[in-house]
């Protein structure tokens, strides 16, 4: 039983049962209690530990050996990780765990946060029906140049252990910032590998030859909004934007495979309620891009579903189904016409497809932690005002302002503004909206926050949060 296989055997109770009766037959007895277990935290990860086990009714002595038993048997944990919601598990909570950040926000440690977003961009040539941004609101083109010298600073100043410890996004374009290249390279001599999350329509032949330093990145993820013209200026209310992006993007793949190190190249995409039968063109456009350098095809994709209009996030069935047929028929056209292309379906859209429905984190004012988690991340603006969620670095956010730990600047350097928020264990209490403040990673990390704390309230310490 390898661990997709829990998940699609006819019989897994059976073949749980046959594992440990040959390799852990002292857990042979257990077999039914492990298999719910398993089934439990595959499918809902954020479970507290006496949730779990109040509904096994079991004690508190047995409940502990089951978990020694996971511990024992490889097998059961890679089952919960491949589970249909084993992307919270594998994309965000594993990895936090082994490198301790976990830890140091649960120990309010003074540390550098983990990952450092920088967000370079005065403003946006796009106004996305769904994006955040106040229309209008833009850094003026004054702060571009202390802004710059601002960010630079922050990239001297990151500890580079970590070669992915920087990534650039927005908030606003970052390729609106004419002095991006030079941070990129900046930041590449010290050897961080940087992506850059844009919206490509700036990423033309000129700003490449302009800003050489762009070659340094580490990959370029371009965020598509359409398929034709007419999507795109229904989603951005830009005219003839896809055609730029298009002609950008074969570009970009002619220059970029003429390189020996060539950057990586990803597209994500978000599947608008009503459009999953648009997703077999997606696949044809990435198999175009493609073929314009065909040693050199795309990389990635990082496709995921708009929830954001559906109360409770949850999808009426006949649009369920409608959205699993769909990514079936992508997920044949991807391997007919860009078989090395590497999906991640992120969280809710990898549970469709396993079609099971996973439990799908909903992070609502009530359960925000008014600490916030400065040690996993934190986003810089133009202003040098650091962020605590990513979706609030927009200028003029309402109530986005109450999310910044404080301001760099002169004489005032990131671990300055890490040390005194977690000295003056600042507290934020939030409001109704400020939940749009999260994106997924912040809302996935914040729903282990609140269990690991359950756990460890509840006595747990030594096995709280299940697996790490
Ligand atoms: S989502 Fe991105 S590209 Fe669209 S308006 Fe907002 S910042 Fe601009």
């Amino acid at each position: 039983m390898t661990g997709p296989a829990f998940w699609t055997a006819p019989d897994p109770r059976a073949a749980l049962r046959d594992l440990l009766r040959k390799a852990y037959p002292h857990a042979v007895g257990d077999t039914d209690l492990l298999f719910a277990l398993t089934r439990k935290y595959g499918t809902s990860p954020f479970t507290t530990l006496e949730t779990a086990r109040r509904e096994l009714a079991v004690d508190r002595v047995v409940f502990e050996r089951l978990l020694d038993t996971f511990d024992q048997v490889p097998e059961l944990r890679a089952a919960v990780v491949n589970g249909p919601a084993g992307k919270y598990w594998s994309n965000t909570v594993l990895p936090l765990e082994s490198k301790g950040v976990i830890e140091n926000i649960l120990e309010r440690r003074t540390v550098y946060p983990h990952i450092v977003a920088l967000y370079p961009g005065p403003t946006c040539m796009f106004r996305c029906h769904f994006c955040v941004r106040v229309t209008g609101a833009r850094y003026e083109n004054s702060t571009l140049d202390s802004g710059n010298a601002m960010l630079a600073s922050v990239i001297d100043e990151i500890p580079p252990d970590n070669p992915y410890a920087m990534y650039i996004s927005g908030g606003l374009e970052p390729l609106t910032n004419p002095g991006l290249g030079k941070l990129v390279a900046r930041a590449a001599r010290r050897g961080f590998k940087m992506v850059l999350y844009t919206n490509a329509f700036a990423l033309t032949a000129q700003t490449l030859a302009r800003q050489p330093g762009l070659w340094d990145l580490d990959a370029v993820r371009t965020s598509m909004y359409g398929l034709n013209d007419e999507e795109y200026e229904e989603t951005t209310g830009k005219r003839k934007a896809f055609g730029r992006v298009k002609t950008n993007l074969l570009n970009f793949q002619k220059l970029r495979a003429q390189r020996e190190r060539p950057v990586r190249l990803g597209l994500s995409y978000i599947i608008l309620p009503g459009r999953s039968s648009r997703l077999t063109r997606l696949a044809d456009f990435i198999a175009e891009l493609s073929d314009a350098a065909p040693d050199q095809p795309v990389d990635f994709l990082n496709i995921r579903e708009d929830y954001s209009g559906r109360p409770d996030g949850k999808l009426a069935p006949g649009e369920r189904a409608e959205l699993e047929d769909a990514l079936n028929a992508f997920a044949e056209r991807v391997a007919a016409r860009v078989p090395a292309l590497d999906v991640d379906y992120g969280y809710a859209l990898h549970s469709i497809r396993a079609g099971t429905e996973a439990e799908l984190i909903r992070i609502k004012p009530s359960t925000m932690r008014p600490g916030a988690h400065i040690q996993a991340g934190v986003q810089v603006d133009l202003l040098g005002d650091v962020y605590l969620y990513r979706e609030a670095g927009f200028p003029g956010l309402a109530g986005a302002q109450r999310y910044i730990a404080g301001r760099l600047g002169p004489g005032t350097s990131l671990s300055d503004v890490v040390a005194k928020f977690v000295a003056d264990d600042r507290r934020i209490e939030p409001r109704d909206g400020d939940e749009y403040f999260l994106d997924g990673f912040d809302q996935a990390l914040t729903a282990r926050l609140n269990q690991l704390e359950t756990d460890i309230a509840d006595g747990w310490r030594h096995t709280r949060g299940f697996l790490r």
